[in-house]
């Protein structure tokens, strides 16, 4: 028994589909100890959207620690934080006319959700907050209250409360019209719905089985909350720093959200790194009032503005994420012609994509197929039935069409039995 099946945790996962020891990483491949190369389709879960190791990246990594910058420094003003605001400010938020403060929340994608939460309570003075079916924010306990998945719900051990899940955008397949159902009972004083401090929601649910919303939803849900003073959190954990397509995800459905959390790709390189964007008339925090040892790490802050400078000053990257999306979709719409009996569903937006399968033990089988043909790629849903990929944005065409060659062969090896 290895080190890893005697003293961790039984609570891993993802090493128990990819059951090999990993080393080195650049690019778009990740190898294993005795040199095994595995084309990454996974991005650590959407935190890698440059790729492993970018060398402009890591170049200011290196430059930035071999010069004795703070590497640790709380909420401290730090030249490194300075220069990521700015880089943020000019690169983002300026030439999109959004104007927002920052909070640095702890490190994860839950401590961004965990703020904004907080703080839609603290504002309105209103406790509840609607959530969609299927949505995923996070696995501690204020986030899995907002969260959909049943098992994950589980694991919290005690009432989660203060949340009220609504349909998200075609969970009844169209036959009703759009927040019919939600707004409803926000008119009716008999519906017995608390009035809603917030919504929280995500573009694309990534962990919820790559369940892309309509552009037009997305502006109908803003435009109710707008009516009916409803803050509006716009989840960008997952789906932001360009993973389908521009920077923030929401930015094609022409919405403000009230508040933007971000966490994973935002540190550029893959270390921890969050913040949450809020309307500047909604900073009512008192010193302090939400807090945590690391809200600075300042070599995240180092390698997140490179990153934007690198990505961010033109549309470059947006329209080759669009691309290799639609060249990824066009692929998997193939896959499900092939397989007409099978009823499998090609989805997504952008590098966002997904491949479902009637259950979740063919989408696994699928997964397992591809990692022994050397791909990564994961499984989401409610029970793991869709084929998730999020390769990074960097990938080349020469490795979108590789990986793609490998998810044909391994759809096949599986079905075709
Ligand atoms: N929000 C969304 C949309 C996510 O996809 C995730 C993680 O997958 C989170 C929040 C939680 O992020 P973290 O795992 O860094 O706490």
């Amino acid at each position: 028994m290895s080190i890893f099946e005697t003293l961790e945790s039984e609570v891993r996962s993802y090493s128990r589909g990819w059951p090999t020891v990993f080393d080195r990483a650049q690019g778009s491949w990740l190898y294993s100890e005795d040199g095994k190369p595995y084309l990454d389709f996974f991005a650590g879960a959407g935190a890698l959207n440059y790729g492993h190791n970018h060398p402009v990246l890591k170049k200011a990594l290196i430059d930035y620690i071999s010069r004795d910058g703070v590497t640790h420094s709380l909420d401290m003003f730090t030249v490194a934080k300075r220069d990521f605001l700015e880089t943020l400010n000019e690169v983002i938020l300026q030439p999109r006319s959004m104007e927002y403060k920052v909070i640095f929340p702890g490190p994860g994608g839950a401590n961004a959700v965990e703020a904004a939460l907080k703080l839609a309570r603290k504002v309105t003075g209103k406790e509840s907050v609607i959530n969609f079916t299927n949505a995923f924010h996070g696995m501690t306990l204020g986030a899995l209250s907002v969260t959909g998945n049943s098992m994950k719900r589980g694991g919290a051990g005690i009432p989660l409360v203060h949340a009220t899940p609504m349909p998200y955008d075609q969970y009844f397949d169209g036959a009703y019209p759009d927040f019919l159902y939600f707004e409803r009972l926000l008119e009716d004083s008999g519906s017995g719905l608390n009035e809603p401090a917030a919504v929280i929601v995500e573009t694309v649910q990534g962990e919820g089985g790559i369940n892309a919303a309509r552009l037009e939803w997305l502006k109908g849900l803003s435009d109710l909350c707008k009516r009916h003073n409803i803050l509006l959190i716009l989840d960008d954990v997952q789906m932001g720093c360009g993973r389908t397509g521009p920077f923030f995800s929401f930015e094609e459905a022409g919405i403000e959200p009230d508040m933007i959390c971000l966490s994973k790709s935002i540190g550029g390189y893959g270390l921890p790194m969050a913040i949450t964007l809020i309307r500047p008339d909604l900073d009512v925090w008192a010193p302090g009032e939400h807090n945590g040892t690391f809200r600075g790490i300042s070599p995240a802050f180092v390698t997140a503005a490179e990153a934007l400078r690198t990505y961010w000053r033109d549309d470059e990257l947006e329209k080759s994420t669009k691309a290799k999306g639609e060249r990824i979709g066009t692929v998997f719409n193939e896959i499900v012609e092939a397989y007409p009996e099978s009823n499998l569903v090609a989805k997504g937006r952008g590098l966002a994509r997904g491949l479902e399968f009637p259950s979740g033990e063919l989408a696994g089988k699928v997964c397992a197929a591809a990692f022994d043909r050397g791909l990564l790629m994961e499984t989401s849903g409610p029970d793991s039935e869709v084929v998730k990929l999020l390769p990074a944005l960097t990938t080349t065409d020469d490795e979108i069409e590789k990986g793609l060659g490998i998810i044909k062969d391994s759809v096949e090896s599986v079905l075709a039995r």
